[in-house]
């Protein structure tokens, strides 16, 4: 479920970068596991789009795609 307000802006995915998570989100399939209302606001960066989010992946290869919400590209791929 995309959220409006700060900081969520209805955009699509949600990377919580808090070092204790690391982990991006699509809000079109969160699951309640994902708890995306327990991350703290201050962490959360938005992404628009599945190319942001490859791109994001790259550059911080430390974080990991939500195994609840993302499960379908994580199937089709390794690499995300
Ligand atoms: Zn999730």
């Amino acid at each position: 479920m995309r959220r409006k307000g700060e900081p969520y802006n209805r955009r699509r995915y949600l990377v919580d970068t808090n070092p204790l998570s690391k982990v991006i989100h699509d809000l079109e399939s969160e699951k309640k596991s994902c708890n995306i209302h327990k991350i703290i606001k201050s962490y959360v960066i938005m992404l628009d789009t599945k190319s942001q989010v490859n791109r994001f992946l790259l550059l911080n290869n430390d974080y990991n795609i939500c195994k609840c919400c993302m499960t379908e590209k994580h199937k089709n791929s390794n690499k995300i």
